[in-house]
């Protein structure tokens, strides 16, 4: 999608820090890390958010899972534990129109769910 940043980074028309890469998925360092650990893990193709998965993206979002939890693993952060997040839309708090699940870790983080 013409004006989207996650499709220009799938793309290679704007940089990232890659920490994954397949041919589903890829994951970078969030330019605005929220914690010490923090990972956007993305689909390739454009998928506009949570609300625009259909059935046939099953093995899509269990990829991203995995790759979380791989990617944490990795890192060295599984051991004291992470949090994945999608937002979801305006009341969800996504600001970028493209699916991805944030992989943040490296500090406590219980006390801001909700
Ligand atoms: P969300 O609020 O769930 O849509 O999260 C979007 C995330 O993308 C934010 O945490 C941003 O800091 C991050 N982000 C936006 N642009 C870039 C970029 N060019 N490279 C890395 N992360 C980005």
């Amino acid at each position: 999608m013409a004006d989207c940043v996650f499709c220009k980074i799938v793309a290679g028309e704007v940089p990232a820090a890659f920490v994954y890469q397949d041919e589903l998925v890829v994951a970078f360092r969030d330019v605005a890390p929220q914690a010490p650990t923090h990972i956007v893990v993305t689909p390739r193709r454009h998928v506009a958010g949570a609300d625009a998965l259909e059935p046939a993206d099953e093995a899509l979002v269990g990829r991203m899972a995995l790759v979380a939890a791989r990617l944490a693993r990795e890192l060295g952060v599984a051991a004291d534990g992470y949090r994945l997040v999608v937002n979801a839309g305006r009341h969800g708090g996504q600001v970028v129109p493209h699916l991805h699940l944030h992989l943040l870790a490296g500090r406590p983080l219980a006390a801001e769910m909700g």
